[in-house]
């Protein structure tokens, strides 16, 4: 199974099954949440800042904190991030 490098999302929980690169290829990396021809979505620019983004999403879609928390914390491990 692969996961968004952004978010941490499952593919197969993505309704459009990827994001799509800056020539229209479909991106293998990131989800289409995140990322669309070619661009970050989301404007976070730190792994905390992600992780409070998706907390927010989670939180609007009634999941517990708790679970929200824990699903997030693996963020900063993820390729986009590794850097920051
Ligand atoms: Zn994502």
């Amino acid at each position: 199974m692969r996961f968004c490098e952004s978010c941490g999302m499952p593919f197969s929980q993505d309704p459009e099954n990827g994001g799509t690169n800056s020539d229209g290829s479909k991106s293998t990396d990131y989800c289409s949440l995140c990322y669309k021809d070619g661009v970050f979505l989301d404007g976070c620019t730190t792994a905390e800042e992600m992780q409070e983004f998706c907390m927010k999403k989670m939180r609007e879609k009634g999941t517990p904190k708790g679970i929200a928390w824990v699903s997030t914390r693996r963020i900063p491990k993820y390729k986009r991030w590794k850097n920051t």
